[in-house]
């Protein structure tokens, strides 16, 4: 029987790093373990760890820390291209994949938002279809669904189209499920409309996360669909109309809701610090999962971009449309946002990367990723933390070195 190590976590830098590859398919990583300090030597075989020990204090001075590889379940795109986009090449998944190896993402669940039924047909088969590669697909074990099942009422629609909104079709998302090659593993909806509960019903059932956002749902209609099923809230706080009863509102009932795990996007502009602590301390540290929702800019270099019928200012954290000064889209990958949780909230490094990486991949059953244990697939980073801010020094993905910074 496999011996299951957990060591515990927590960040700081002092020490070292060394990956050394003594054959082909087996190396030894060594740094500061990123949850109880300490340093750690970490065997990987054909991909996978086999041993984990702790070390004593090497010469070598580098201050790297280690932590599994980071999971974004929530991500539009990257480096200029659109998960959505239904002519997307296994090319532009490579590039997508390749810039998120550079910021410590390994694994993704590449989310396609609402559009027309056609428009949703072809981007599952382009998804499905540019998984050629098995080192990129490694990465992309799934797609994140969100929308066109959900809100048409401005403000909780966000930025959904809404003359694609419709109501829930189990028919019809069957029809996408087949067309993504049995690859949607999440999906985004409102709990309020008529055909939600059997479709999250379905789904729960059929192993596909649900989850509930741009929506309006009353308490009631927030317990059904958790009893049918539905086990996350999207973006909790945003997909929100600005002006909501201080009773009746949909934040309350999945603040609730212990069977409600919350995504939420700490980029410091979709959520201010307090709803942070707020969520944080509801949630706490098993059931909040951090997400990027980076649209495709991300990771460009920031400057002026034409988007979404407009000009639009990419910042090194965010999309804005410049006239009105307004948000318009996030572009913060997840490691800048594990450094922002842990100034909102105060929280560990140890809980901010579990929330990137632990917590997604319990919940959308991604069971060979997520922790430093002995048995999971070797996805690892190596970085440092100054100030709060993750810099990465190095990504593993099944025991390959795939990104050595300079
Ligand atoms: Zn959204």
């Amino acid at each position: 029987m496999m011996k299951y190590l957990l060591f515990p976590i927590i960040a700081l830098s002092f020490l070292i790093f060394t990956a050394c590859s003594s054959d082909k398919d087996s190396m030894i990583v060594e740094g500061i373990l990123y949850s109880n300090k300490k340093p750690v030597s970490i065997e990987i075989s054909d991909g996978k760890i086999i041993r984990i020990k702790q070390t004593q204090k090497s010469s070598i001075g580098q201050q790297l820390i280690i932590a599994p590889g980071l999971i974004d379940i929530q991500i539009n795109g990257y480096n200029g291209i659109d998960f959505s986009d239904p002519d997307l090449t296994a090319e532009d998944l490579e590039k997508i994949v390749k810039g998120l190896w550079e910021v410590g993402v390994t694994t993704i669940l590449a989310t396609v938002t609402t559009n027309d039924h056609e428009h949703l047909m072809s981007s599952f088969k382009a998804l499905s279809n540019a998984l050629a590669d098995p080192k990129i697909s490694m990465s992309v074990p799934g797609f994140h669904l969100e929308g066109p099942y959900i809100s048409p009422v401005q403000g909780f629609r966000g930025a959904h189209p809404e003359k694609y909104i419709r109501l829930p079709d189990l028919q019809e998302f069957k029809q996408y499920q087949e067309a993504a090659d049995n690859m949607i593993r999440l999906i985004t909806v409102a709990p309020e409309f008529e055909g939600a509960i059997p479709l999250i019903r379905y789904c729960a059932d059929n192993d596909i996360v649900v989850s509930l956002g741009h929506h309006n749902g009353t308490a009631e209609q927030i317990t059904a669909a958790v009893d049918a099923g539905a086990s996350l809230s999207t973006h909790l706080g945003n997909g929100c109309a600005n002006m909501i009863h201080r009773h009746n509102n949909p934040i309350w009932p999945q603040l609730a809701e212990d069977r409600l795990s919350a995504s939420i996007i700490t980029d410091g502009f979709h959520l201010n610090r307090e709803e942070v602590r707020t969520f944080y301390k509801v949630k706490g540290d098993e059931l909040t999962i951090l997400v990027s929702d980076a649209v495709d800019l991300a990771g460009l270099p920031p400057g002026e971009y034409t988007r979404w019928g407009g000009t639009v200012v990419l910042t090194p954290d965010v999309v804005k449309f410049p006239a009105e000064n307004v948000l318009a889209g996030a572009a913060s990958p997840i490691s800048k946002c594990i450094g922002n949780m842990m100034q909102f909230t105060g929280c560990s490094l140890e809980s901010a990367i579990n929330m990137a990486s632990r917590n997604p991949a319990r919940l959308i059953g991604l069971d060979h990723v997520g922790e430093i244990q002995v048995g999971k697939r070797a996805d690892l980073i190596l970085f440092t933390m100054q100030d709060k801010e993750m810099d990465i020094r190095q990504t593993i993905l099944n025991g390959d070195v795939v990104y050595q910074a300079e």
